[in-house]
């Protein structure tokens, strides 16, 4: 599953969700979100955007950890 990192806040470019083939990117507050249960693994987000803020969960930066879990709460919340 993609993850939406630090690099989002308060840039939501959203090229990311025009991209996405599922329609799994949704912005929420300061950034947005991938839908865990709906993203097919495709990619496609990470070269649509412009400051590099999504990763493959297995790739994440240690220091983005964090992103992982709240995008997690984010959907299980709704
Ligand atoms: Fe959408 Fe593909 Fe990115 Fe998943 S990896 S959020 S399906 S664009």
């Amino acid at each position: 599953v993609y993850v939406v990192t630090e690099a989002c806040v308060d840039v939501q470019d959203k090229s990311c969700m025009q991209e996405c083939p599922a329609d799994c990117i949704f912005e929420g507050g300061r950034m947005t979100y991938i839908n865990p249960d709906l993203c097919i693994d495709c990619g496609a987000c990470v070269t649509a955007c412009p400051v590099d803020a999504v990763y493959y969960d297995a790739e994440l930066p240690a220091d983005q950890e964090a992103y992982l879990d709240l995008n997690e709460r984010f959907f299980a919340e709704v």
